[in-house]
């Protein structure tokens, strides 16, 4: 294994690419060989939603869909796609994903496109109790929304109903609260036809393969992998940085952390550092509940 590490020194990122940490390679080779390593893989484990009739054909993973999709527009070939032409498709979460989803099968010309959200509708607006520089609840006309499907707020998805094993529709209920929970109103269940279903309900965390068992290195209650001020996990030279330290987030703190991460190792291998550190680990939008 020792030589796919120098392959992967010498061919370059052709190669890298292809190379799975964890599995092709082990973190633990990775930290033997190199007095520094980064954990950088992301937040890639989905949320999923265990109700009745989960198994059916035609319910799946969000990035499932996005990942291959994107493959073929790459020029890629990719056998078994998850196509949406000619389908009624319903998008379970209104986020950047669930954006991705619509937007995608659009281009693929679904039949219908259906975003579902648990949530009320946000405000067009800033709400008076969320005032710059805060982070807005804001209802977000992303360009894959101009392009047309519906929303639905305050739809709570109670199970996949199909026949044979196979998807035909989403029952969904009004939601209202009962002590302090946002719970499905009995009485109000309906089915809207479906022959694909879209899990985008956001990520619990890094997806911990080889990680811990590699590297020893530590989970939060969140499923990130935790970190000091520095950005090292809790193994000396194993650090983390982006989604797979933070959760899931946005490109912009991705690449804040990068470079501040950048400049924790340097500071760990060479005693001192001038490289920018733009963000702190535990930094977050400023944010009124
Ligand atoms: C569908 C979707 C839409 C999004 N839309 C937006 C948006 O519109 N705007 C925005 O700001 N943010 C968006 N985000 C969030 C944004 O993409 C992330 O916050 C950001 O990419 C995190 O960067 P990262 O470098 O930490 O991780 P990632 O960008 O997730 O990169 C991790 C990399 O590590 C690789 N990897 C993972 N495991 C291994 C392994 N074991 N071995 C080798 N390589 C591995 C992955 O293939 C990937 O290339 C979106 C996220 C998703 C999932």
């Amino acid at each position: 294994m020792d030589r796919r590490i120098e392959q992967m020194k010498t061919e370059g990122t052709r190669f890298r690419t292809g190379v799975a940490v964890g599995t092709d390679v082990t973190w633990e080779q990775l930290r033997r060989r190199y007095d520094a390593v980064v954990i950088a893989t992301g937040a890639t484990v989905p949320r999923d939603l265990p109700i009745p009739g989960r198994d059916f054909d035609g319910v799946h993973f969000a990035m499932d869909y996005l990942v291959p999709a994107n493959r073929v527009v790459a020029g890629e070939t990719v056998e078994n796609q998850i196509h949406a032409k000619g389908k009624h498709v319903v998008i379970l979460g209104g986020g950047d994903t669930g954006a991705d989803c619509l937007g995608t099968a659009h281009r693929h010309g679904a039949a219908s496109v259906t975003t579902l959200a648990i949530g009320k509708q946000p405000p067009a607006e800033r709400a008076g109790h969320q005032p710059w520089p805060t982070f807005p609840t804001l209802f977000e006309m992303a360009s894959a929304h101009e392009e047309g499907g519906e929303r639905t707020y305050l739809a709570s998805t109670v199970e996949f109903v199909g026949e044979n094993g196979k998807l035909t529709g989403v029952k969904v209920a009004e939601t209202e609260f009962v002590d302090g929970k946002r719970l499905p109103k009995a009485g109000t269940e309906r089915i809207i036809p479906a022959d694909l279903v879209f899990l985008s309900l956001g990520f619990t965390g890094a997806e911990p393969a080889g990680i811990t068992e590699q590297v020893s290195a530590e989970f939060d209650g969140r499923g990130n992998v935790t970190r000091d001020g520095y950005y090292m996990t809790n193994t000396e030279g194993i650090f983390v940085a982006g989604d797979a330290g933070r959760g899931q987030s946005l490109i912009v703190w991705a690449i804040a952390e990068g470079r501040a991460c950048a400049a924790a190792v340097d500071k760990f291998l060479m005693g001192s550092t001038i490289l920018p550190a733009p963000v702190a680990p535990t930094d977050r939008a400023i944010a009124v509940l």
